[in-house]
């Protein structure tokens, strides 16, 4: 029988006794140690009474065990959905309940809070705590170390992932077998991943960078990796050493250049620096080439479409760009407004196509069927453009863009050049509603502690180099930009917090 993705993933490496896992105590887990542990998940799921096709969530901390939990649900044809381990019991309900999880998995300090909402919506609950220990691992334990996969094609559904919905309700997009897979193997053919890559996975595994990208394009390639519980800059410093790649959201790179310890002799055996999940600042990648001489690779990509684009390997990694569209990916831009193509160089809506691009949003047609176009391509919500040489820019989230007197204004124009200016660390440009206006431009500015900013010399600079329509109405000092898990800057709070900015008075 043949189960796609378990079979190039996992079952190839059986017998295997190179390590998978490196974990923080100086312990490791051999290839093969994991598919026992995985294997015995399965029996367990199963024996819990989930079959194909049916739902497990879990929420959970990131431990070997919660990657074997991954691993046994894809060979026992059990849809995964992995939930963020911040949020709250009201938002876990609405994914169990949206799902129709049969099987719910959560920290032992959570289950007095989820056990009544496991019963409400007749779902089994087991824990699966830090430490590995946990009623599932203990059920697991007392099982059999083989398992024989399901069948599985290329269109069933291996995972349901919960977009991070910071509009309206978060949505389940449905990835297959043949997403997954396709979009693996290709990532670790252009990355060069090979069975001698260590990989420094200090990413959570309950989104798609971590859980796909980072572990996936192990598995196919049969790489290890240093297998770290969170992101703690001190840790990475000192486990970079073994490492041969690593892969982080931005502030994963902002914060090691914050590190006095971060240098060329601390990231001399590392052949690759992947950003992703977010926008790295051409700051960033000039200061990290700079202290390391790596040029860090930057792509892009989503819950919905797997990886879309990447920097190239050997070749310009070109700054503030995501390279080009992944072999079998097709990539174009059109209005975001009438669907038509875009003149050369101009922005407009990304479009995407390819093998690597979801199902659809679970069990909501209607949502799936207008994010597509009647020609198949997938209308991811970013705006971008393509530069004189073909690399992708990404100019922001479509809902991001600003509508000011009539004008577009795409704030990550204005951010760049508040970026360069003295003392500014990072911005945000926002729009919020404006009397005349429509919507007004405002600047969040985020200043280096020890610095005093000239506000007046920094309007010069903007006005030298912005269109009036463009610049800033307001600015404003945060001391940080809110973020979410994966470092993208969330927007609609700015938005909240400055939405009066611009009242007139009474
Ligand atoms: P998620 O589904 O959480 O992975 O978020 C996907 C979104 O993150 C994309 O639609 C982009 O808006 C953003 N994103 C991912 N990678 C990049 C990147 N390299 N540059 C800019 N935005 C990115």
């Amino acid at each position: 029988m043949t189960n796609l993705l378990y079979d190039a993933l996992f079952a190839r490496h059986a017998g295997n006794a190179n390590p998978f896992l490196l974990l923080q105590n100086g312990e490791s887990l051999s290839y093969d140690a994991f598919l026992d542990m995985a294997a015995r998940f399965a029996n367990a799921i199963v024996e819990a009474g989930a079959g194909p096709g049916d739902r497990l969530a879990l929420q959970a901390a990131k431990t070997p065990e919660a990657l074997a939990v991954y691993a046994a649900c894809v060979q026992a044809g059990v849809v995964f959905l992995p939930l963020n381990t911040a949020y709250t019991s009201d938002e876990v309900d609405y994914f169990v309940e949206n799902a129709g999880a049969s099987l719910l998995v959560c920290d032992g300090s959570n289950e007095v809070s989820l056990a009544p909402i496991a019963r409400r919506h007749g779902a089994s609950l087991f824990t699966l705590n830090a430490d590995g220990s946990g009623t599932l691992a203990e059920r697991s334990r007392r099982q059999r170390s083989t398992f024989d996969p399901v069948a599985r094609d290329d269109d069933d559904l291996v995972a349901l992932l919960y977009t991070s919905g910071t509009t309206g309700k978060s949505k389940g997009a449905m990835l297959t077998h043949a997403n997954l897979l396709s979009n693996a193997r290709v990532l670790a053919r252009l990355w060069r991943f090979s069975a001698d890559d260590v990989l420094l996975h200090a990413l959570p595994i309950f989104h798609t960078h971590g859980l796909f990208v980072a572990t996936n394009v192990s598995l196919v390639a049969g790489s290890a990796m240093i297998f770290l519980p969170r992101f703690d800059v001190e840790r990475v410093i000192e486990k970079l050493d073994r490492a041969t790649v690593m892969m982080g959201v931005p502030t994963f790179y902002t914060r090691l250049l914050q590190h006095r310890a971060l240098s060329r002799g601390a990231t001399a055996g590392v052949r690759l620096f992947v950003s992703g999940s977010a926008p790295l600042l051409p700051e960033t990648h000039v200061k990290f080439e700079r202290r390391t001489g790596h040029r860090i690779l930057e792509r892009y990509g989503m819950t919905e479409t797997n990886m879309i684009a990447s920097n190239p390997y050997e070749g310009e990694r070109r700054a503030g760009t995501v390279g080009f569209a992944l072999p079998g990916v097709e990539v174009r831009i059109r209005d975001k407004d009438t669907g038509e193509p875009v003149g050369d160089g101009e922005v407009g809506m990304v479009q995407v196509r390819g093998t690597n691009v979801f199902r659809g949003y679970w069990r909501m047609p209607e949502k799936t069927r207008v994010e597509f176009t009647d020609d198949g391509f997938f209308i991811t919500g970013d705006l971008g453009r393509f530069d004189e040489d073909g690399y992708l820019q990404i100019v922001g989230r479509g809902r991001d863009l600003v509508i000011s007197g009539g004008f577009n204004v795409y704030p990550k124009e204005i951010e760049q050049v508040l970026d360069e200016q003295d003392g500014i660390v990072e911005s945000a440009v926002i729009g919020v509603p404006h009397p005349d206006f429509g919507e007004g431009v405002v600047a969040v500015l985020v200043s280096a502690t020890e610095v005093d900013v000239n506000l007046e010399g920094l309007k010069e600079a903007v006005a030298a180099r912005l269109a009036g329509f463009k610049r800033p109405k307001k600015y404003v000092f945060a001391d940080e930009l809110p973020r979410n898990t994966m470092g993208k800057v969330q927007k609609n709070v700015l938005r909240d917090r400055y939405r009066d900015l611009f009242k007139k008075a009474e």
